[in-house]
């Protein structure tokens, strides 16, 4: 590159950024500065407070850094909600409850960092930190009025795992700890003798399983046996004499296995439970979980020991978790279930039928038992006044588990509850109505990518289904309909009303119209971004793509899977959220979208500052995408019209034409077609922006294959079939995707690109004509180098012209523009850059050839790199930042250093996902497009965006 063409990029990107600086930074700036001012006396102010105070105070904070343990109880904590890090996500809500006055049993948490520690010392628990816990269990006893390992009334202790962040059932817990031969008598005296006894046997089983590891069937099998001989089948029906029974056998066990008799010292059995908790953390399903869930391995797990209480110690007591929304539709109710006299595990357990807390919660009227507000007033009144205070401090919807002893409220844990993507938006709605959070917090508490299950219908969680098959999530939604394998065959059955799922080895183009015609699809090869997922996507159909377990044979009309066959007209459901095939119909639902989901958008869309566009072809999904809010088409693929029935012949006429007449006369078939389809889309998106895509594929995706294809088509175009095969095999090419495709067909054939260009313009200039205000903007495909982009730049705005001179008052002024989807366009952006007026990152074309990964086949490998911890993401989903992230940062900076201000966008199928949506906007991008039934996802994800980066120029600033 030359000299000058440098200094000319320098005074660019110098002239650029005062520009940036002049709009926004004085005002945001000033009041920073004042403040800084104002603070300056008070800071000052700070050496002059009383020495022995501030040495007081550093002494309690160094004591504080250096504790380990940190108790809860009686309305005092040591930690609170904000010390996540350190206590836990569990730890933290028990000490922040306690603060809050709320119930809780005493108890006291070890800290994460000791889990490290721990494994460090090859697991030994340090001196320091029982010496710690033990003065802890001294409080706790004196909270509770018990003592632990008392013989006459012990206090019993449950020791449970608490992460950062929740791994639902990942890590061990123990309960009843305290019990032996001794304690248990008290227990029975002090309480009741069936009670103490079960409550011994559950204690020896789980301590056996997950302390001793000795395997969960031996304790299981031997209290089977006693029912059987009992004649009974519920544990409920045992006596204190059966369990004391059952006790001796499990001692014994005990024995057998580990060679020691069962810990009758309760410290001895507190360090082995705490133990066996911190080894939890590093099971196999532990990790499994973290590097599905990007959990780092150093975080470790804190331990909470807390006193018992009892649910099942008689008719007055209850055990329940409530939610204080409703957790599926969002509403303002209370919602919730228990069970009496029971244990906290009964009620996961699902033995016994729960109760509804209150009428709200009573989903089945048919089912009418007694709420816990008819039963226990008392406690129920207690529980709503906690709760409303739980979520009006927490500011968000809480799951609670709750325990009620002898007419006594326990509450047991607080967190921010699960919910479904509906409940999201309404509940983060309401409570910015409620001023409990602002918009911004409405706008970032719905996980944006949830959205999409708020589009498409889905399975009836509450069916039974029958899973035969998995693949890739494809395209969300749920499809039922019975199986064909050809996509005339989808469309020859949908025309009689028939619902079709069709199944294919692959898609290509052709299949279109069956996709078009199916409830969904299935494919047995391809990945996230292979032709079947990008398709379905863009006409928001469910799709479940490499599902490589599938043995298809079109000829016999069959699929099998696991040894078992199923035919044509066979029914099966696809889930395409989950990526499964299910055999027979699962009913679906299809959820509605409440005012909620308008309100919140309308929040993201006044926050956002990159714009939405769609990737669509058609008028019918251009209307869609209007409906949800896209800002433009950001993709057209012109190539998706040729498809049509109706039109592939004079697309295989136009490829196989000797010479430039035979072809332009082909194209002018096409001509009135494209010219159709172009004003059907500009009218759709009336003054909004169109962005049209020139000729795309390799022209033998166009042709036909197979015997009995070939043979159709050379009798409709009447020519021998030995000379189509002829000319089928000279277009076919060695590795298409690199071949003579995109802009190289322009260079090649400019008649087709002219053809293009002038039914956009065509259409444009008769739109127009009708009134309706049109924005196209014509966009190049493939561009490596700028001398294609120079030659084809030519041919465009002479097309353009020649349209212009026979329409004298249009003002259509299309833009000319280039997709940056080779690394060679991104290397050389700053000599493409002064020939475009836009740029659109093609990131499906630019990660398969940036990274060297076909898009059609990686989706047969790519699991084993997630599966073997190589990759964490498909780079065909997330974009992958360090690689082709740092391509686009290139192509975008050398654009803009030539040309400021470029226009630049997204195209591949990154632009409907939130973490590439973010990157997108971290690099300035003017906007992103996407398939339809993503842009609310998108216009969510740019606002989340958007408030992240103000919040981190505020942390900054
Ligand atoms: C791309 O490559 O990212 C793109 C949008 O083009 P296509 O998917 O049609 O190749
Ligand atoms: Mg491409």
């Amino acid at each position: 590159m030359s000299a000058r063409k440098k200094t000319t990029r320098r005074k660019a990107t110098r002239k650029t950024a005062p520009k940036k600086a002049v709009t926004k930074k004085p005002a945001a700036k000033a009041p920073r500065k004042k403040a800084a001012k104002r603070a300056k006396p008070a800071a000052s102010r700070k050496p002059a407070a009383p020495k022995k105070a501030t040495r007081k105070k550093v002494a309690a904070r160094r004591k504080r850094a250096a504790r380990q343990v940190f108790f809860f109880g009686d309305g005092r904590a040591e930690g609170s909600a904000e010390m996540r890090e350190t206590l836990g996500g569990k730890g933290a809500n028990l000490a922040e409850m306690t603060r809050l006055g709320v119930p809780v049993p005493a108890g006291f948490t070890i800290s994460t960092a000791v889990c490290a520690v721990y494994n460090q010392a090859g697991g030994r628990i340090p001196e320091g930190v029982k010496r710690e816990a033990l003065a802890a269990m001294g409080r706790v006893e004196r909270a509770m009025g018990r003592r632990f390992g008392d013989v006459s009334d012990p206090l019993l202790v449950s020791v449970r795992s608490g992460a950062r962040v929740s791994m639902p059932g990942m890590m061990d817990t123990v309960l009843n700890l305290g019990l032996n031969d001794e304690t248990v008598r008290g227990l029975a005296n002090a309480a009741d003798e069936r009670f103490a006894y079960d409550s011994y046997r559950r204690f020896i089983q789980m301590y056996g399983d997950v302390v001793l590891e000795i395997p969960h069937d031996r304790f299981e099998s031997r209290l089977d046996d006693l029912k059987d001989d009992r004649g009974v089948d519920a544990d409920t029906e045992l006596g204190a004499g059966d369990w004391r029974g059952l006790i001796r056998e499990y001692l014994q066990i005990v024995l057998d296995h580990t060679g020691r008799p069962f810990p009758q010292d309760p410290h001895e059995q507190l360090w082995g439970a705490v133990a066996a908790v911190f080894r939890s953390w590093d099971t196999e399903r532990a990790i499994r979980y973290r590097q599905i869930e990007g959990i780092p391995e150093e975080w470790g797990t804190a331990v909470n020991v807390q006193a018992m209480v009892f649910g099942n110690m008689g008719d007055d007591c209850a055990t329940g978790v409530a939610f204080t929304r409703d957790p599926s539709t969002g509403d303002k109710n209370f919602y919730g279930e228990y069970l009496k006299n029971a244990q906290g595990e009964d009620v996961v357990a699902g033995i016994r039928t729960p109760q509804p807390i209150n009428k709200s919660s009573r989903k089945d009227d048919s089912i009418q038992l007694p709420t816990l507000e008819e039963e226990m007033p008392r406690a129920y009144r207690e529980l709503v006044r906690i709760y409303k205070r739980l979520e009006k401090h927490y500011r968000d919807m809480q799951d609670i588990e709750f325990t009620i002893q002898a007419g006594k409220l326990w509450m047991l844990q607080t967190r921010n509850g699960k919910r479904t993507a509906a409940a999201a938006v309404k509940i983060a709605v309401d409570m910015a109505k409620e001023r409990l959070i602002t918009r911004q917090e409405a706008v970032c508490r719905v996980p944006a990518h949830s959205l999409e299950q708020l589009l498409h219908p889905t399975l009836d969680p509450s069916a039974p289904r029958d899973v035969i098959a998995t693949g890739l999530p494809a395209s969300p939604g749920a499809a039922v309909g019975s199986i064909v394998f050809s996509a005339d065959e989808a469309e020859a059955r949908a025309r009689t009303g028939e619902r079709v799922v069709l199944v294919r080895i692959e898609t290509s183009p052709d299949d279109i119209h069956g996709m078009h015609a199916a409830e969904g699809i299935l494919t047995a090869r391809g990945g996230m971004t292979s032709h079947a997922a990008v398709v379905a996507r863009g006409m928001g159909k469910c799709c479940v793509a490499g599902c490589g377990m599938l043995r298809i044979d079109y000829e016999a009309g069959t699929m099998m899977v696991d040894g078992k066959t199923y035919r044509t007209g066979e029914t099966i459901t696809l889930d395409g959220g989950a990526g499964l095939v299910i055999r027979g119909a699962v009913p679906t639902v299809t959820p509605e979208l409440g005012g909620a989901f308008g309100e919140l958008m309308r929040w993201a869309d006044r926050l956002r500052t990159v714009r939405v566009r769609t990737n669509a072809d058609t008028p019918g999904d251009a209307q869609v995408a209007r409906d949800f809010g896209a800002e433009g088409i950001g993709l057209c693929r012109t190539e998706h019209m040729f498809f049509e029935p109706d039109r592939v012949l004079a697309v295989r006429e136009m490829i196989l034409a000797d010479g430039v007449g035979a072809r332009q006369r082909a194209l002018e078939k096409l001509l009135p077609m494209q010219r159709g389809d172009f004003e059907g889309i500009f009218e759709a998106m009336a003054g909004l922006p169109v962005t049209v895509r020139l000729l795309d594929p390799p022209l033998h995706e166009f042709l036909p294959h197979g015997d009995d294809d070939l043979r159709q088509v050379a009798q409709a175009l009447g020519v021998a079939t030995a000379a189509l095969r002829a000319k089928v095999e000279e277009v076919k090419e060695f590795n298409p995707m690199l071949g003579h495709r995109g802009c190289r067909l322009g260079v090649t054939f400019p008649e087709i690109y002219g053809m293009q260009v002038r039914a956009i313009m065509e259409a444009a200039c008769a739109v127009e004509a009708r009134g309706t205000k049109v924005r196209p903007e014509i966009m190049l495909p493939l561009i490596a180098h700028v001398g294609e982009l120079r030659v084809l730049r030519t041919l465009v705005e002479e097309e353009i012209q020649s349209v212009l001179a026979c329409n004298p008052g249009s003002r259509v002024d299309p833009a000319i523009g280039t997709m940056i989807e080779v690394p060679r366009a991104a290397l050389t952006a700053d000599q493409i850059a002064p020939l475009a007026d836009f740029f659109s990152f093609g990131t499906n074309d630019l990660t398969q050839t940036g990274y060297a990964l076909s898009r059609d086949d990686a989706g047969k490998f790519l699991p084993d790199y997630m599966e073997r911890g190589i990759l964490d993401e498909d780079p065909f989903v997330s974009i992958d930042e360090e690689g082709i992230g740092r391509l686009m940062e290139i192509g975008t900076e050398g654009g803009r250093s030539v040309r400021p201000g470029l226009k630049i966008g997204i195209c591949g199928e990154h632009g409907g996902d939130p973490k590439s949506i973010r990157f997108c906007a971290a690099l300035g991008f003017d906007y992103v497009s996407c398939s339809p039934f993503r842009v609310p996802v998108a216009r969510l994800a740019a606002a989340q965006a958007a408030v992240e980066r103000m919040a981190g120029k505020k942390g900054r600033g």
